[in-house]
């Protein structure tokens, strides 16, 4: 249907949030029972079916389905109703039943999100969605991200911090658009431009399976993810593991076997060493908050998401965890190993968090299955700063000057996203092939 559903009222007064007019509507492919009966709102994920969708989210899309009358327009104004009249009789009447089935386009593949009744609809839009969307409504903080790119309010914002010659890069070439970059970004980039376009700017990803060192990486993140975020803060040092270290869930993903007994004792060395143990009260504790900083000669907003950030006395710790089977060889650069903690000891270095530099730190704790690294870097110190913009700079300086993003096939080939899309990548891996 070319309808939008649109939930909404006639405008009423201007409220003391300055609106007239609220509209609910959802963004999908949108179909009717000739009868009427049921309305299926098919959702649609670039790649795989995305099942883990919030559950305020879901209850939002089967009220739009439920309620949500045939309108069109919207775009910087109010939907105009389409005549009732106009449209044949299923379209416009009430819904006995809703699903709402979630489509990956990437795959082909289908989930049924749910299915249900018009009054577990309402139910569910006011328990689950609604106190969201009063949230989302009444917050009117400024979040400083990647959201600042095309913000039209930035050169008079007070919430996105300057920190002019970060990069310390010359900007060259003709001007170009307003743009944000992260580490992962970065290294994306140095893997492959090719790769840094498709998966990072054009968001093309495909749902190929990980290996089992990512995701087991990612099992243990999301654990430590949930568990520092609870309130009131305490540390991991008295919480128990999977109850069954072979085979434990978290955030969507199932883990068995090797990888979750492995994962499990990561989980075990961490909980000895948690940043949070025995924090005092009074401490702050950001769980993969987003920072943000602006450069505005390189009109660049430069954007990083620490595992943890906490306060120490006051004074803010950037913390980062990785797993990994490898060591770190003695003396080997550990900036360079991980660039999170070079952008982690510039952004504290040029105060983009506040509190008193000189105490503040970068922390990395590197688990393996038996043993875990611990290492700290001091943003005030000028030599860690000065390593710090080198290991940036030297990612930062190609990628700030590209324009074409060329495919350079190599090693990274073999487990790269974007190879579906990806021409010379697949002719290498082709000719590797036949070489072998
Ligand atoms: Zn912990």
């Amino acid at each position: 249907m070319t309808d939008k559903w649109v939930v909404g009222k006639d405008p009423g007064q201007i409220d003391s949030r300055g609106a007239d007019t609220y509209e609910a509507t959802a963004w999908g492919r949108r179909y009717v029972a000739r009868d009427g009966s049921t309305r299926d709102l098919w959702l649609l994920s670039f790649g795989a079916t995305k099942e883990d969708r919030p559950k305020a989210e879901k209850a939002a899309a089967a009220f739009v389905a439920a309620r949500g009358m045939p309108a069109k327009g919207g775009w910087k104004a109010r939907h105009t109703p389409v005549p009732a009249g106009s449209l044949h009789p299923g379209r416009t009447s009430a819904p006995e039943r809703v699903r709402v089935i979630e489509f990956g386009c990437g795959v082909g593949t289908s989930a049924t999100l749910l299915d249900w009744d018009r009054a577990t609809a309402h139910q569910r839009f006011a328990s689950d969605a609604w106190p969201a969307l009063i949230r989302a409504i009444d917050d009117t903080r400024a979040l400083p991200g990647s959201s600042c790119v095309d913000c039209k309010a930035l050169s008079g914002c007070g919430a996105l911090a300057r920190s002019p010659g970060l990069l310390q890069i010359t900007p060259t070439g003709p001007k170009r658009a307003r743009r944000s970059v992260s580490v992962t970004d970065l290294r994306s980039y140095r893997d492959c431009p090719a790769k840094y376009h498709a998966t990072r700017q054009l968001k093309l990803r495909s749902a190929q399976p990980e290996s089992s060192e990512i995701r087991r990486g990612r099992a243990v993140d999301s654990w430590l993810n949930e568990r520092h975020g609870t309130h009131p803060h305490d540390g991991c040092r008295d919480l128990p593991g999977p109850a069954d270290p072979s085979s434990w869930n978290v955030g969507g993903l199932h883990l068995v076997g090797k990888e979750a007994e492995d994962g499990a004792a990561m989980l075990e060395q961490h909980a000895y060493v948690c940043p949070l143990n025995g924090l005092g009260p009074g401490e702050l504790v950001r769980v993969q908050h987003q920072v943000a900083c602006f450069d505005p000669e390189l009109d660049l907003v430069l954007i990083a998401t620490p595992d943890l950030l906490y306060t120490r006395s006051g004074s803010w710790v950037w913390w980062e965890m990785k797993t990994a089977n490898s060591r770190l060889y003695e003396g080997e650069p550990l900036m360079a190993r991980y660039p999170q903690l070079a952008m982690g000891v510039l952004m504290l270095a040029a105060g983009v968090l506040g509190g008193n530099i000189a105490r503040s730190r970068v922390e990395l704790e590197l688990l393996h299955c038996d043993d875990l690294t611990l290492e700290e870097l001091d943003p005030s110190r000028p030599r860690v700063v000065s390593e710090a913009r080198e290991v940036i700079a030297a990612l930062a300086r190609p990628w700030a000057e590209d324009q074409l993003y060329p495919a350079t096939p190599g090693r990274s080939c073999r487990s790269c996203e974007a190879r579906n899309w990806c021409r010379s990548g697949r002719d290498h891996l082709a000719a590797a092939t036949e070489e072998s």
